[in-house]
C-alpha cells in the first residue's frame, strides 16, 4: 500500500532542510547489507506499508535524528581502511528515495572523496 502524505512530507524535508538526513539508524560494521564491510545508513521515513515490514519504527517521516550530512560523509572517509576493496557504504530504510535530493547530496560528496560508489536499497 502506498502513501503519498508520507511523500508529501519528505519532499518538504528535501527542500526545506538540504543539509541534513533524516536517519533511523547507523551500523558502522555490517556485514550483512552488501559485499565486504560496511557503513549501512537506515535512513527515517517510508511511503509503503508493507504486510511484514522489517523496519517498521522506520517509517514516521517525522521520527528518527536529523544528521548533518557533511559529518555522515567524514563517517565514512574515518572508516575507509576498513571496507577494503569490496566494502562501503549502503544505504537502507526506511525508503531511501524519499530523501532522494539529500542522497544525491551525500553521494556526491562521499563519491568525490574517493569512495567506492554507495549501494542503495530500495523498496520493490
Ligand atoms: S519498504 Fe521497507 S520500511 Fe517500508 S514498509 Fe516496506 S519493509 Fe517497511
Amino acid at each position: 500500500m502506498y502513501f503519498p502524505l508520507q511523500d508529501i512530507e519528505a519532499a518538504r524535508l528535501n527542500v526545506n532542510d538540504p543539509e541534513h538526513l533524516r536517519i533511523h539508524s547507523l551500523e558502522t560494521f555490517g556485514t550483512h547489507d552488501g559485499p565486504g564491510i560496511r557503513m549501512v545508513v537506515f535512513v527515517q521515513g517510508c511511503q509503503f506499508r508493507c504486510l511484514y515490514c522489517q523496519n517498521p519504527d522506520s517509517i514516521d517521516v517525522k521520527g528518527g535524528t536529523l544528521v548533518e550530512i557533511e559529518e555522515l560523509v567524514k563517517r565514512a572517509v574515518r572508516q575507509k581502511n576498513y571496507f577494503g576493496a569490496e566494502g562501503g557504504v549502503t544505504v537502507s530504510g526506511g525508503e531511501p528515495l524519499l530523501q532522494r535530493s539529500k542522497l544525491t547530496h551525500f553521494l556526491k560528496n562521499y563519491i568525490s572523496r574517493g569512495l567506492t560508489p554507495a549501494l542503495i536499497q530500495m523498496a520493490v
